[in-house]
Order: C-alpha cells, then structure tokens, then sequence
C-alpha cells in the first residue's frame, strides 16, 4: 500500500492484503497456481537454486499472497499454513517442542488437540498436563524444570471459558517459555494476539476466514523469535493447502470485516433472546456476565462472533431433545462453524475433561449463528422448544 501517512482502516486493509496485481497483467487477484516443477533457465541458476520460485512445495505466488495477508493482518513476523485447523495446531505444537518437554494445555481445549497430545506428542515423548483455563498467573504452580510451553485457547471450545491471556504470557516471557493460542474464536479482528504476548497464533480458516463451509484450512502466525522454528518445521512435514484453498481464503478475508461484525450482531441478538426463554438456563457468551472469564473478554477483546453455548433447564429428556433438533428446519445439526448457515449440536465434555469438574446438570448445546433472519431463526428455535417440552412432559 502507498504510504502518504494515514492509517488505513481494516476495511481498506482487507481490500489490500496480499495483492499483486502488477505480477498478474494486472488481474486484481493472485490466480490459481496449480504446480509441482517449476523450470529453471540455466545450469548455473539450478546449482545455485537461483529463482523466484523452486518448487511446488516451497511457495507459489497464491500461497505466498496469502501468508504475507495474513502476517500483515496478525502484526506477526510470518506465517505458515496448513491444510487444516487442526493442522495448523500440530504445525505449532511441532514446532514449539522437542522429545522430554513438558507441555501446559487448558482443559476446555478443542478435543482433538487433546487427542493429538495423548495420542503422538505421549509417544514422541512430550508429556501434558491440564489446567484450569481459569487459572492466570496461578498457572505457575503446575511449572516444571521441563515445562517449555503453555497453550491457550480463548474462549475455550464448547464451554467458552475466556482466559487470563496477558498474565499467561507475561509469565511465560519471564520464564523463557513459549506460548501458542487457538485463537479461531474471535480472529485477529477481536482479539490481538500477538500484541497479547503470544509466540504462535492459531487460526482455523476452515471457520470464519472461508465463511462459507466449503474449504478447510490452518494457519499459524509466528512473532520473530518463533518463525525460524515453525518455517523449518512447515518445511521439513511439507504439509501444505491446495492451491484453491488458499484462494478461497484470500477471497473471504475480503469481507471478514463485515461477517464477523455481522455474526456478532445477530450473535448478540440471539444470545439476548435465548436468555430470555423459559427452557434455557445458563447462556454461556463471551460478552455476558455469565460467562466465565466475561472480565477478560470485556477487557482484552474488541468484539465477539456468533458462536456461543447454552445450559437447558434441567429435566428434560432425550427424546425430548432428539424431537426438538430432529426437526428444526433451519438450524442444522453438524460440526464445524463460522459459514453463512446456522448449526446448532449438543455436546457433553464431562468424559474427557480431567482438570476441571463440569456438571451443567442439563443438555448443552453449541450454536453457530449464520445469515439467515434473526426473526426466522427464533421462530425455529420457539418450535423447537416447544417440541422439548412437550416430549419431556
Ligand atoms: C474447528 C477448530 C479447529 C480445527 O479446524 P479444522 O480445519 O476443522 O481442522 C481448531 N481449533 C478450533 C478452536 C476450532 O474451532
């Protein structure tokens, strides 16, 4: 961007990021390049690895546009990406540990981070301890000579815990140790990672940076100290995205702007209703007061998207629940969010949580709040219960 001396907004930023239009006779987006060989023009220029770009696994010009966007919109010192969420979580860890570390994870983490840590960061010799993603700087008592990192992840999956983030990376910086966060919730938009402290941030771009549940992809942002260690690692697994992931990457961070705000409004609007039902108990929503950690979302984030939990009131029934989810006619029952439809799945972490105890004492479930009319969908969400209640009753 042409520097005149006024600050862009991120409207105008997100207009900008990653272009090259002067390399592409001047198309306004970086095309497709599909590619494996790339064709040098000399001997000399082959020995010497002197080219632009040498191979499909070490850069294009579609994957290169949208690292330099994204490290430009995180204020990070670079980014690798991944062909998954949960790739770009194993990208971090990977690169963070070594065999005989000690690893710090919160307990409300998103599940398969939690099956990764069990399952090969145990045999590879990376022990895990869980925590209570309540704790700040409490944290300290669970530290080992061999603890080298603590993970986040703020608000946390399902339950939406929000952490202490700054007292956690300020004692981790004291420490020498390195800090990772998910911070696919609230995106760089809501929540600063970088400037929070944190060494390496997560982004499932699966979610709210594609938008339109039709792409898969991670990415990890590094602070300068950390990007040697996560370009060698992205290097040496040579796990990359395909090419048309990428661009549909790059044409949702085009109006991430405008569908996070929008998925906070009508979040919000939903929220407010949902606590307002006589079947519901407990909203469990970043920006409410029932939230835990509400404190350190009204002081650390600067908005909140349309994903959020709620409490039923106890005693109802799992028929009860099947007739109110089987027939919605909006709301869809399926994993994954941050898309233009809404998605709304029970979930029970009781099982598998180990740090902390969570007896909602009834059904909980996640909702994903897409573009649909609010109206609509409170309609179909009142029929629901209605279905709820009849069937318990
Ligand atoms: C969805 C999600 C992931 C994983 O993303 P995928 O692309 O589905 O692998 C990781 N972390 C969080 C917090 C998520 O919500």
């Amino acid at each position: 961007m042409k520097d005149n001396g006024h600050i862009p907004g991120i409207g105008t930023r997100l207009a900008q990021l990653g272009r090259t239009s002067e390399a592409h006779y001047g198309f306004v987006n970086t095309p497709v390049y599909r590619g494996s060989t790339v064709l040098f023009k000399s001997l000399d220029d082959l020995e010497n690895n002197r080219a632009r770009y040498t191979y499909g696994t070490a850069g294009s010009p579609t994957i290169e546009s949208l690292e330099s966007a994204w490290t430009a919109l995180t204020g990070a010192a670079g980014t690798a990406l991944s062909p998954s969420g949960l790739g770009a979580v194993a990208l971090a860890l990977l690169s963070a540990l070594k065999h005989g570390d000690h690893l710090l994870m919160p307990d409300n983490v998103y599940q398969p981070t939690r099956e990764l840590c069990g399952g090969m960061l145990a045999r590879f010799g990376v022990e895990t301890t869980y925590y209570d993603p309540l704790l700040g700087a409490g944290l300290e008592r669970l530290f080992r000579p061999n603890t080298s990192t603590i993970f986040l992840e703020s608000p946390g999956s399902q339950t939406f815990e929000v952490q202490d983030v700054p007292a956690i990376t300020a004692l981790a910086r004291e420490r020498g140790l390195t800090t990772i966060i998910d911070n696919t919730w609230a995106t760089p938009l809501f929540f600063r990672a970088h400037e929070h402290g944190c060494d390496l941030a997560v982004e499932a771009g699966t979610k709210y940076l594609g938008g339109h549940s039709d792409l898969l992809l991670g990415l990890v942002s590094a602070t300068a100290r950390l990007l040697p260690a996560l370009r060698r690692t992205y290097r040496n697994l040579a796990m990359l995205p395909g090419a048309e992931d990428c661009y549909l990457a790059l044409r949702g961070m085009r109006t991430l702007h405008i569908r996070v705000k929008e998925a906070e409004r009508r979040g919000l609007e939903l929220a407010e209703w949902l606590r307002g039902q006589p079947e519901v108990r407990t909203v469990l929503h970043p920006a409410f007061p029932s939230c835990p950690g509400h404190e350190f979302w009204r002081r650390d984030f600067t908005g909140s998207t349309g994903v959020f939990s709620f409490i039923l009131q106890p005693g109802f029934t799992r028929a009860g629940l099947a007739a109110m989810l089987d027939q919605l006619t909006l709301f869809g029952m399926g994993y994954s969010w941050g898309g233009f439809e809404s998605l709304l799945i029970p979930f029970d972490c009781r099982a598998y949580r180990t740090a902390t105890a969570w007896n909602p004492d009834g059904f909980v479930l996640r909702i994903q709040v897409g573009l649909e009319d609010v109206q609509d969908l409170k309609a179909d969400l009142r029929a629901g219960f209605e279905r709820l209640v009849r069937a318990g009753a």
